[in-house]
């Protein structure tokens, strides 16, 4: 095993709460597109913000247009080496939360209770009123769609329904922050996971850790401008690197 590796996997094994924190870079592997990226599905269509979301019908029919384009190959992706390496690592009661900025629903798939991961974007495996938040599953949102792109209705207070996501000039969810700084702060090791740590205010997460006290390490593929709070960086693939760190 490489000297960086070798590091990886002492302060893993030293580590009892591990927060981890992770990107889009871990559910590319998983076959789902980082919208973000350059030539991603962003740069194609640009995103629908939030004003425009509750200003237009227009643009909710355009929103789950994209959705429901989308859902083929979000409904088949499956969690991969490096959610299952996380996974393992919780289930040997190292891990004490899993914040994470993708809304695909992968850590709870490969294992991890609801309850114990922190989604700070949200979750597009399902859909919410705007205004009770009663939740409303998409099948049920597809349905009412297909018939001539019917924009859906809350069952119980005919709010607007929306994936939910946190959108473009959407407020951060307040519990979840919360939620997430707590974690944060009080972990012994901090691993970023496959995100650009660019995104605002979640980004502020793992530094968040190192003023408690915390040992950061960020695994991605490229560069982030976190690089030179961290006490190893690894630019390598996250599958790969986490299973062998693990022993999986
Ligand atoms: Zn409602």
């Amino acid at each position: 095993m490489s000297a960086d590796l070798e590091e990886f996997a002492e302060l893993i094994d030293n580590s009892q709460s591990i927060v981890i924190f992770t990107g889009a870079g871990i559910s590319t592997e998983s076959g789902i597109p980082d919208f973000r990226s350059p030539g991603g599905l962003w740069e194609k269509n640009r995103p629908i913000d939030f004003s425009e979301f509750l200003q237009s019908e227009e643009a909710r029919r355009e929103s789950w247009r994209r959705k429901f384009a989308m859902e083929p190959v979000l409904s088949k992706a499956k969690p991969n080496k490096g959610h299952m390496a996380i996974s393992s690592l919780y289930e040997r009661g190292k891990i004490s939360a899993v914040i994470t900025q993708n809304i695909d629903g992968l850590h709870q798939a490969s294992g991890i209770r609801d309850e114990d991961v922190i989604e700070v974007h949200g979750n597009t495996t399902y859909a919410k009123c705007l205004d009770c938040g009663a939740r409303m599953e998409l099948a049920e949102v597809e349905e009412i769609f297909s018939k001539a792109e019917t924009l859906p209705t809350c069952g119980k207070c005919e709010g607007i329904v929306k994936t939910a996501t946190i959108s473009f000039g959407q407020s951060m969810p307040v519990e979840e922050m919360r939620r997430a700084s707590t974690a944060a702060r009080s972990c012994d090791l901090l691993l970023a996971i496959g995100s650009s740590l660019v995104v605002y205010p979640a980004a502020d997460i793992p530094l968040m850790a190192k003023q408690g006290g915390a040992e950061l390490v960020i695994l991605n593929r490229e560069a982030t401008p976190l690089d030179a709070y961290a006490d190893l960086v690894l630019n390598r693939e996250i599958g790969e690197t986490l299973a062998s760190v693990t022993k999986l």
